[in-house]
């Protein structure tokens, strides 16, 4: 990767007036130049944040107000959820609806995940285009490579880069895009305003990442497919749901089976997250409780060779279902 510019503060010009670049919560050069590649793959104008978190934040201060109706798609990411709620107490009202129909007609903002992470639905397009609220669209599973929700007709493209976008469980980035100047210029103000920023090191992570985007998310896709059909195949597999596109699997076995798959993979590791180049797996019903049924687990899918990932889980699903779980 070439050098970082990791300054916090540029000099003046000679007439002692702010060049381009003058203090790094504003804006930096890395990311300027993250910004603009991210942009032109998505047409239109981005913006990088701290986290995916600090988009979906950015994103709720910037266009609601107190009183305000966000409709979220159910099986959205969990966290998107909590932090609705958290916001809450400032006077939103937050509400959840299938997205793969039309969304409730009274909503203000009305939130998709395309495809839902970790039940995998995708949204209703053509209502969505009819709903008279703000349509952001969280694209984070898709990629620009599947998807261009600004296209589709989302007013907001969201993601948290985190993911497949920088690729490497390396970097905590968020990112918004835009066609509209004054939504652009709201976006950037609360960013500013509230300290949400990206650092010059992931935006730098996102430059490199999205070189190789289109080669990892396509390998992915072409695993996860793989992955999908045999999993679906395989006796101790209750449910696959795959939309397709991108490499994100999730899938059930019997409640208790769940821990035992996960801590059973060697080469799929059992952590959080997603997008990487290195598979992962992992239960989800630490986190989400209820939400998600006790065997339900999410499947990541790297850029490994596909026929070692397939050896790997049906080596950790074949312990499932034999007596006292030996294999
Ligand atoms: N959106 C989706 C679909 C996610 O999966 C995540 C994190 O898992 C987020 C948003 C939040 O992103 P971050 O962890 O970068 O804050």
């Amino acid at each position: 990767m070439s050098s970082v510019d990791r300054a916090t503060a540029w000099p003046y010009d000679e007439q002692g007036e702010a060049r381009e670049f003058a203090y790094q919560r504003n804006a930096h050069p890395t990311g300027k130049a993250a910004e603009d590649a991210l942009g032109a793959l998505e047409g239109g104008d981005a913006l990088l944040f701290g986290s995916g978190t600090a988009a979906v934040t950015a994103c709720i201060v910037a266009f609601c107000e107190p009183g305000s109706t966000v409709a979220l798609a159910e099986g959205a990411y969990y966290g998107t959820g909590v932090t609705l709620t958290e916001l809450a107490r400032w006077g939103l009202n937050v509400i959840e609806f299938d997205q793969t129909g039309p969304p409730p007609e009274k909503a203000d903002l009305v939130w998709v995940e395309a495809p839902a992470n970790p039940f995998l639905t995708l949204p209703d397009w053509e209502a969505l285009r009819t709903h008279p609220g703000l349509v952001v669209c969280d694209a984070t599973v898709s990629t620009p490579v599947f998807l261009r929700p600004l296209d589709e007709g989302a007013d907001v493209s969201l993601h948290s880069a985190t993911k497949y976008l920088t690729g490497h469980h390396d970097a905590l980035l968020g990112a918004t895009v835009t066609r509209d100047a004054a939504r652009r210029e709201r976006l950037y103000q609360v960013r500013l305003r509230l300290g949400l920023s990206a650092s010059p090191d992931a935006a730098a992570s996102l430059l490199r990442g999205l070189t190789t985007l289109e080669l990892r998310v396509r390998r992915q896709t072409d695993s996860a497919i793989e992955l999908a059909r045999r999993l679906g195949g395989h006796p101790a597999v209750l449910r696959v749901r795959h939309p397709g596109i991108g490499g994100l699997i999730s899938f059930d076995v019997a409640d208790d089976g769940a821990r035992l798959v996960e801590t059973s993979t060697t080469i799929i590791a059992n952590m959080t997250s997603l997008g990487s180049v290195r598979s992962s797996i992992e239960s989800r019903h630490r986190w989400e409780g209820d939400r998600v049924p006790r065997g339900l687990l999410r499947l990541s899918v790297g850029v490994e060779d596909v026929e070692e990932l397939w050896a790997d889980l049906a080596a950790a699903l074949d312990r499932v279902g034999s007596p006292a779980g030996e294999a």
